[in-house]
């Protein structure tokens, strides 16, 4: 019988997804970053296509044994604002709780690459209370974010714990999930966890982690729709991925198909600098044209903010494009949609 999961070059020969010749070379991959190719999303690959866009995502490669002299480690700087293990705490209002390092799917372009993973670093009992503490030690943390790992992959009774402790924190109003399991292993979005996360003190918002429309499966789209139906919001991230989604067609549908399942996109993340993901990047320029393609073509429900994470624990900025200029004598031009510029507030002059 197959397993639910393949995580082993073999498996993912026997899955059909590589060939025995390559599963060699995999083995290095396989040694250094974790492997899980959920049944759901392997059911989702076109078997026909040369570069289908979820085979890219969760099926290994032997680029991923390449780094740049860019890539690090910890690109994000995680580390730099850690004080006590498993957190995060690098904006006054809100923290990252790591909880555990365990996903449904390895992404082969994670920015966490080098922490995620089934024999990653998790915090034990004793370090969640630790984390916990500090949390109620600091007034000003208003939100706390659920990451990774993915928090979604623990049990629905672990996870009411520690919402029933984050509940207790009065200052504590907003708990954040950062997941892909509604698109990775959406049967996990069950009845029970559902019933978890609703109707607590705090509110309870669910970031769902998609890259492209064909995530968005019959089974995805059911496992957002019981969140959805129980009052939890869902707010979309997206990474803009070399040959997956770089073109402004595949996004607008993307986003499209997030909004009418009611997720509004919230961030379009520039790849990190990951080590062995080099192969998935592509310029900012290449993300701020996308941007601009979509600025007047589609809604702006459907449209998400860019984001770069800037490397050393700088934190996220936007880095969309910009339709604000100075001209020669001061004044402020502004672009519009269509490529003409104004001067804002508007001269006597006609400008058209
Ligand atoms: C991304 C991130 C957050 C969340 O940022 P938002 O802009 O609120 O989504 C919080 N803390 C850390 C350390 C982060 O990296
Ligand atoms: S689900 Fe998130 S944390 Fe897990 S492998 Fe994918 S990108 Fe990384």
């Amino acid at each position: 019988m197959q397993k639910t999961v393949a995580t082993t070059p073999e498996a993912l020969v026997s899955e059909g997804l590589i060939s025995p010749a390559d599963a060699g070379a995999l083995k290095h991959v396989a040694e250094r970053y974790a492997i899980a190719a959920p049944r759901h999303m392997v059911s989702l690959i076109d078997r026909d296509a040369v570069n289908d866009p979820i085979a890219l995502q969760i099926v290994p490669s032997t680029a991923e044994l390449v780094t740049t002299p860019d890539e690090r480690p910890d690109p994000i700087g995680d580390d730099t604002y850690s004080p006590v293990k498993g957190l995060v705490h690098r904006y006054p209002d809100r923290v990252l709780l790591k909880v555990h390092s365990a996903c449904a799917v390895y992404c082969r372009f994670c920015f966490r690459r080098e922490m995620v993973g089934p024999g990653g670093d998790t915090m034990d009992e004793s370090d969640i209370t630790t984390a916990l503490n500090y949390i109620r030690e600091h007034p000003d943390i208003w939100e706390v974010i659920l990451t990774g790992g993915d928090p979604l992959v623990l049990s629905p009774k672990r996870i009411a714990n520690l919402l029933d402790e984050l509940d207790s924190i009065e200052h504590v109003q907003v708990v954040r999930f950062h997941t892909r399991v509604p698109v990775a292993v959406p049967d996990r979005i069950s009845e029970e966890l559902v019933q978890v996360l609703s109707g607590r003190r705090t509110t309870v918002y669910v970031a769902v982690h998609s890259n492209h429309a064909r995530e968005l499966s019959p089974d995805a789209i059911e496992a957002c729709g019981r969140l959805t139906s129980a009052g939890i919001p869902l707010v979309g991230q997206t990474v803009l991925l070399k040959g997956i989604n770089d073109n402004a067609e595949t996004l607008e549908t993307l986003f499209r198909a997030m909004v009418r399942i009611r997720i509004t996109p919230y961030y379009l993340h520039h790849p990190d600098l990951a080590p062995g993901t080099g192969h998935f990047r592509v310029p900012i320029e290449t993300g701020q044209a996308l941007m601009k393609q979509l600025r007047g073509r589609v809604s702006g429900l459907a449209l998400p903010t860019y984001m770069l994470d800037i490397p050393g624990g700088y934190g996220k900025v936007p880095v969309g494009p910009s339709y604000v200029t100075e001209s020669a004598d001061g004044l402020a031009l502004v672009e519009d949609v269509n490529g003409r510029t104004h001067t804002y507030p508007p001269q006597d002059t006609d400008p058209s």
